[in-house]
Order: C-alpha cells, then structure tokens, then sequence
C-alpha cells in the first residue's frame, strides 16, 4: 500500500498525526501533513486506513 496527502485540500487539523505518527508529521512552516515514507509497511496499515477515515478534508489517500 502506498499514500499520498494533498497538500492543497490539507487543512492541517492533525488527525492524521494522531493516528499515525509513524508516518504523518505537521510542517513548521505551513502546518500541512507530510509524510516521512509514501509506502505503509502492512503492520502500518490499519493505522493508515484510520487516518484517512479520520481526515475531515479527505485529504488523505491510499493506492
Ligand atoms: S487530518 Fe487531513 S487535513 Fe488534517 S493534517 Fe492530516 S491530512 Fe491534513
């Protein structure tokens, strides 16, 4: 599984943060999500899965 985060519907709310720190961060500068690895190792998935459902901008997706 890999994801992506769009950073032009990103509002910066931080869900997915919480969710999965493992792969989501919170820019200094703009406050956007991004990723520290697009590829989710499968012991990371569901957490993933729940950062997406957790997006209110829908931000987040998996491919
Ligand atoms: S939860 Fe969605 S809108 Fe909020 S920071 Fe994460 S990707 Fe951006």
């Amino acid at each position: 599984m890999r994801v992506r985060v769009k950073d032009d519907v990103c509002q910066g709310h931080g869900m997915c943060l919480l969710a999965c720190p493992e792969l989501f961060q919170l820019s200094d500068e703009d406050g956007h999500a991004y990723l520290l690895s697009e590829d989710v190792p499968p012991e990371l998935e569901a957490k993933v899965d729940q950062a997406v459902r957790g997006c209110p901008e829908q931000a987040i997706e998996t491919y």
